[in-house]
């Protein structure tokens, strides 16, 4: 299997498909998705991380707090030092998890400072148990399996992580219950016997966890990429790759909308092949589509840069709208239009030897100082289009009424 990278939509499906059908025992995409999920898990536990450091910071102050004041420690100063300075190094770790859980731009640290809490926590309970005598330091020895399972499962850091808190934490809780001088050689083998068990399950889970996270994230990637190329599919038209209909309608509406509500010019002009019935007898529905292509083509040219878009609106019928266009800008475009389907040069043997495929366009600009609606404005265009035909074709009309004047 190879890594997974982020490249195009299609072959990032691809990659995915093939991940899920057979997923690598390796936790790891790489590339970009390897960055994208390390961000997407990290924002997903920060909610548990904060929980866990807001309520590891109370009840880790209230337990020192009481051990102390109940008289637990007795007279012991050096436990009662120990607990102190367990109270000041824990406190500010904890808490700093507790702070990156609720920040999406930190999150991405949780797991170092997972480290350094592991560390710690684990030297503190070492360190409380030496101090405490017979039957108590066994029972708080025994408890101490809840520390992998902490970390594994509850925290829930990363695989990685918890490979490497495993190498910090098990040579410390085996070394503590075979060099404490109180506890028997059987209550230590079977203590270690607990921690390697607890350890390697709950290893296990996090692995499973972790697996299952990859799993979800990259159905969710492939969900998210399908929906986005169905959207794009769903305002393409299949034929020239201009909008279709659909797409044209709301973002015509959409620019005269803007256009009018900041007072500024917008043209629109709708194009026509002229005696395309023509070609198509002649030359065949194939042949006809290739034309249709090749004139949205130079549409798409003459259009230039957005805002401006051009569309096909109907059969051989496209649209071009110019936002911030007034009557010279939209002449322009027109000539420039024209222009480029003749550059073309396409015979149009319908017609006879020499003529080639040509366009009739009708423009109109709108008045920003009035309220017309976009149907009002294509139909003006389609008036002066109409106009275009009748003339003979192969030419522009404009529409340059100055509508609510
Ligand atoms: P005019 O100059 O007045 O526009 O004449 P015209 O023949 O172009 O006009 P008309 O509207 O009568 O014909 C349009 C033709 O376009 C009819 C239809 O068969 C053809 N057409 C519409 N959609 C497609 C298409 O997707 N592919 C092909 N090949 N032809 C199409
Ligand atoms: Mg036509
Ligand atoms: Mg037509």
């Amino acid at each position: 299997m190879s890594r997974l990278t982020v490249t195009g939509h299609a072959q990032i499906i691809d990659e995915i498909d093939r991940y899920l059908a057979a997923p690598p025992r390796r936790l790891r995409f790489g590339g970009e998705l390897e960055t994208r999920f390390q961000d997407e898990r990290a924002l997903l536990n920060g909610k548990m991380v904060h929980l866990s450091g807001v309520l590891g910071v109370i009840s880790f102050n209230i337990g020192v707090a009481g051990a102390i004041g109940v008289g637990f420690v007795g007279a012991n100063h050096v436990f009662r030092l120990t607990l102190l300075a367990l109270a000041l190094i824990d406190t500010p770790i904890l808490a700093t998890l507790a702070l990156l859980g609720r920040r999406p731009s930190l999150a991405r640290r949780i797991d170092r400072v997972s480290i350094a809490n592991c560390t710690f926590s684990t030297l503190g309970l070492i360190a409380i148990n030496n101090n405490l005598d017979g039957q108590i330091a066994l029972y708080q020895a025994f408890s101490m399996v809840m520390l992998p399972v902490t970390f594994n499962i509850i925290s829930n850091v990363s695989f990685s992580t918890a490979l490497w808190l495993a190498a910090l934490y098990m040579p410390a809780l085996l070394l503590n219950a075979h060099l404490n001088p109180t506890f028997s050689f059987a209550a230590a083998a079977f203590m270690s016997f607990m921690y390697v068990y607890a350890a390697g399950l709950s290893l296990l889970a996090n692995y499973r966890i972790e697996l299952a996270e990859r799993k979800n994230y990259l159905n969710f990637v492939r969900e998210n990429l399908r929906n986005a190329e169905l959207s794009v599919l769903s305002r393409t038209d299949a034929l020239t790759g201009l909008a279709n209909r659909r797409d044209f309608d709301a973002r015509f509406a959409a620019e005269v909308e803007h256009a009018r509500s900041n007072g500024r010019p917008l043209a629109v002009i709708v194009a026509d092949i002229d005696h395309f019935k023509f070609y198509n007898d002649k030359l065949g529905h194939p042949e006809g589509d290739k034309c249709i292509r090749s004139v949205a083509q130079a549409l798409a040219e003459a259009a230039g840069p957005a805002p401006n878009f051009a569309g096909r609106i109907g059969g051989e019928e496209f649209a071009l709208v110019l936002p911030e266009a007034g009557v010279d800008a939209a002449a322009a475009a027109a000539a420039r239009l024209r222009n480029g389907v003749e550059a073309l040069r396409l015979p149009h043997p319908a017609l006879g030897d020499r003529r080639i495929v040509s366009v009739s366009l009708g423009v109109a600009c709108l008045n920003p100082a009035c309220p017309e609606a976009p149907d009002a404005l294509l139909s003006r265009a389609d008036a002066a289009l109409y106009r275009a035909k009748r003339a003979g074709r192969d030419r522009a009309e404009f529409d340059l009424r100055v509508v609510g004047a």
